[in-house]
């Protein structure tokens, strides 16, 4: 049995009243095993041919490029490009049943927080050229957690970040020391999000909705899977964001 509460509230988004009721959720349950179990299968099944399909692109790109071609070793590199995509896509599938099923491993040692944004903020730089990534990096020592997945929230609050806001539009990623906590924020000048589906984004699957969907690729995952990254390193994450101006996406992690 579930509780599914419903919070009525004023203008002031204060609660007046709660609404609540019981569920039988035994199907339920079974349902969201049986998604995660496909997904999980399935996600798993895609890799292996996605990664041999890139292992023969890079070779015939290679070979294109010795052979003095370039028309043809652009085109590969093109479709190493999409393959890269699919590449991310079936990756988020597989975390996701990962989280979901209480399988996802974290690595907890001391880093260089400095170190590695830089390290992101190079690694999408490379690949979004129309974007300028402005740093503002106040924060100096180490942080202890998991580097790769922190590595990774950040990758997809940047990727996000220039997905969402106009090319040649400036994106600011700043840190800083707030007492205990070290902190990181993301702002971006696109499209901004609506003050009632801020809290929504950061559902698994959850896009907003609307015309967007069709404009922007996506499964609505990164976030989900930032935001349970997060909180696994008993951090915080959340945005601020006015629609049509932009959006601040920011995490914090304790010091030890
Ligand atoms: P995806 O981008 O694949 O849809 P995410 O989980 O990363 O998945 O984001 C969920 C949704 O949140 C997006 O579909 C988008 O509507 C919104 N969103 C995320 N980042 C931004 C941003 N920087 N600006 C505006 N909207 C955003």
């Amino acid at each position: 049995w579930m509780v599914r509460a419903i919070a009525l509230k004023d203008d002031n988004d204060n609660i007046i009243k709660w609404y609540g009721s019981n569920i039988d959720i035994t199907d339920h349950k079974e349902l969201e095993r049986q998604k995660d179990n496909f997904l999980g299968v399935a996600s798993h099944e895609l890799k292996t041919p996605v990664t041999s399909i890139k292992a023969y692109a890079q070779v015939m790109e290679m070979m294109f490029r010795r052979a003095g071609d370039t028309k043809n070793a652009e085109l590969l590199g093109k479709m190493d490009n999409q393959i890269n995509r699919l590449n991310n896509l079936i990756g988020d599938l597989l975390e996701v049943t990962k989280i979901n099923t209480g399988r996802l491993q974290f690595v907890i040692s001391p880093f260089n927080f400095n170190q590695m944004v830089e390290d992101v903020i190079e690694e999408v730089q490379r690949t979004s050229l129309k974007h300028k990534i402005q740093k503002e990096l106040r924060f100096e020592g180490e942080v202890t957690g998991d580097r790769e997945r922190i590595f990774q929230v950040i990758t997809n609050l940047l990727t996000n970040a220039i997905k969402y806001s106009p090319d040649a539009s400036r994106i600011i990623i700043y840190t800083e020391r707030n007492e205990n906590e070290v902190q990181l924020c993301v702002q971006d000048f696109g499209i901004g999000i609506r003050r009632d589906q801020q809290d929504r984004i950061f559902e698994q699957f959850y896009r907003v909705s609307g015309s967007r969907e069709h404009t922007f690729p996506g499964l609505g995952l990164g976030l989900y899977i930032s935001s349970e990254i997060v909180k696994h390193l008993n951090g915080r994450i959340w945005v601020n964001s006015v629609e049509g101006k932009g959006s601040t996406f920011c995490f914090a992690l304790p010091l030890q």
